[in-house]
């Protein structure tokens, strides 16, 4: 397989599909431009090399050509950080992105209007009704899925070499992040960096395990983590459970809750993960005490209770000091760790010290060696509220594709660059 170290960029034009999907406020600036930084080392890379770029991004998501969505809001920005006049083609797949891509000399840049613009970059039909009957709908995925052909390929002509390191839309088979790798040999498809140490960064904790792995899984719902937690179950040695999940399974266990947050439905599947973790000898830990409110808001009355004796019109909004002791002694012994989802309403300053001391205790850990994964939304939003996103080894740029990836789920992104 290629990789972006050896490969010599002098001469070549690289397609990189980037993820420059950024938050912008009402002026169109851009208020967190930490996916931009992302990428620069990859472009910087390239252009050093004596390489050319065209850079392929979606930025929200447009049913269709939208001002609101255009990638132009952003290229001053990219120019700057880059430290070249970054060029702009106003249409992806326009006589503009032809020319200006086949102009294009070593050394300089150039920007692809939005890809979702098209309904082909996703591959799925747009503009449909509601109650379309099944076989319009039929028939317009078909036309799609054809068209798809002609835009994913004419994509791929601009360039000499297909570069992803698009990590955030590796979950997804889409025309840019997969399906135009099939235009370039194996020796003209690669990673970026970015893609590249994601994958690095999941593999060492998911496959090269260094033991005691211990993973910790927050987050309110149960539902949305089954699939985790179950992969999680033949891999790891101690599992954390927290955040919001706490009380479905304090209740499956005959606990009191009050009215704290939790999926009824859910109890058995709660004492079924219970019951495989005993049997793949996986510790699950959960809280035993918790910092109750008296209502959903940051200015509540509180106090501190045990776990499964919380009275009604209570609702535990984060977990109680013994039990932060209790995960920061598994965390301390752990060699690998891995951490998703806060242990509590992290949005509410009263309600952050849980989240805090699990933050904590994984510095310490990895200060004295550990491998830290961060990722998959809110838990990386607590990492850099806290300060603490550098003291981790690594935090992903990933929302749903870490965690599809942590699922043991193949990537469509990366199948189609390394074939597994
Ligand atoms: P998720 O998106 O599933 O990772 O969940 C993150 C969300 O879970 C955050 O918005 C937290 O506020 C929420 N959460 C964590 N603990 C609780 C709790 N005890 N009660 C209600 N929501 C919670």
């Amino acid at each position: 397989m290629q990789t972006i170290d050896k490969f010599n960029f002098s001469g070549q034009k690289a397609f990189v599909r980037v993820d420059f999907n950024v938050p912008l406020d009402e002026n169109f600036n851009i208020t967190d431009d930490t996916r931009i930084r992302a990428a620069l080392p990859t472009l910087k890379k390239i252009l050093n090399d004596g390489g050319s770029i065209i850079l392929g991004s979606h930025l929200g998501r447009p049913k269709g050509p939208t001002a609101k969505y255009s990638l132009k809001h952003i290229l001053p920005h990219v120019s700057k950080l880059l430290g070249v006049d970054v060029q702009f083609a106003d249409d992806c797949i326009g006589t503009q992105a032809k020319e200006k891509s086949a102009a294009l000399q070593p050394g300089q840049a150039l920007m692809l209007e939005n890809l979702r613009f098209y309904a082909e970059e996703e591959g799925k039909p747009r503009g449909l009704a509601e109650d379309a009957p099944e076989e319009e709908v039929k028939a317009a995925k078909k036309a799609v899925k054809e068209s798809q052909k002609e835009f994913t390929k004419t994509l791929a002509s601009y360039a000499t070499v297909y570069v992803n390191d698009a990590f955030g839309t590796a979950h997804r088979a889409h025309a840019s992040t997969a399906l135009i790798a099939e235009y370039f040999d194996v020796d003209h498809k690669l990673f970026g960096y970015l893609m590249q140490n994601e994958i690095d960064a999941v593999e060492k904790v998911m496959k090269n395990t260094t033991r005691p792995f211990t993973a910790i899984m927050g987050g309110s719902k149960v539902s949305s983590k089954i699939e985790i937690i179950e992969n999680l179950l033949t891999k790891v040695d101690n599992l954390i459970i927290t955040g919001g999940m706490t009380y479905t399974f304090t209740k499956a266990l005959g606990g009191k809750i009050g009215k704290s947050i939790c999926e009824d439905d859910k109890l058995d599947l709660a004492l079924s993960l219970l019951a495989k973790a005993k049997e793949n000898n996986v510790n699950m830990v959960l809280a035993v005490d918790a910092k109750i409110a008296d209502d959903f808001s940051n200015d509540a009355n509180t106090q501190f209770v045990a776990v499964d004796k919380i009275p009604d019109e209570w609702e535990g909004l984060d977990i109680g000091p013994k039990t932060e002791k209790l995960f920061a002694e598994v965390i301390n012994k752990s060699k690998t760790i891995l951490w998703n989802g806060p242990t509590g309403v992290f949005e509410f300053e009263n309600f952050t010290h849980g989240s805090r001391s699990v933050g904590e205790a994984i510095v310490e850990a990895t200060q004295n060696g550990a491998f830290s994964l961060v990722g998959g939304g809110d838990s990386v939003a607590c990492v850099n509220k806290f300060g603490i996103a550098d003291k981790m080894s690594y935090v992903s740029t990933g929302g749903g594709a870490l965690l599809e990836f942590i699922e043991g789920k193949e990537l469509p992104g990366i199948k189609a660059i390394r074939g597994y």
